[in-house]
């Protein structure tokens, strides 16, 4: 089960111009940057009562954000939702019949297990599973 939207993505060409744009936007800052060096991106995340909203720029040209922009421009990339337990979701997304864009969970921003269905499973719409990472 999906339990709620963990946060928005949203591709953006420069974290420094949006940060500042968003923050205007928010009437507040951005709580973290964290650079996700393996998805070749730079991550800033608000938050607005229970909502995350994160902006996602390229750090290099071969980045999955950079030819989202190229192709579609700045905006909405994805939708996240938190799970409780990212591989039994996995398993059952699986078998449901949706596409895996990673089938193992990754460690992404912001401390979370995530992955990744395919937007041509669910019309048109990536989305990203996370899982909060408890460390032992
Ligand atoms: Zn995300």
């Amino acid at each position: 089960m999906l339990r709620k939207i963990e946060h928005i993505g949203i591709a953006v060409k420069s974290l420094d111009n949006s940060n500042a744009l968003f923050s205007k936007l928010f009437g507040k800052d951005h709580y973290k940057i964290e650079n996700v060096e393996s998805e070749g991106v730079s991550t800033s995340f608000f938050i607005l009562g229970e909502t995350k909203i994160e902006l996602v720029a390229a750090t290099n040209e071969t980045s999955a954000i950079a030819k989202f922009i190229e192709k579609k421009g700045e905006g909405i990339h994805h939708i996240a939702y938190d799970v409780e337990n990212i591989y039994a979701e996995i398993e059952r997304l699986k078998a449901e019949g949706f596409e895996l864009i990673n089938p193992e969970p990754k460690r992404g921003a912001d401390n979370k297990w995530i992955c990744f269905l395919h937007p041509k499973s669910t019309n048109g719409v990536l989305i990203e599973l996370c899982q909060e990472i408890i460390e032992p």
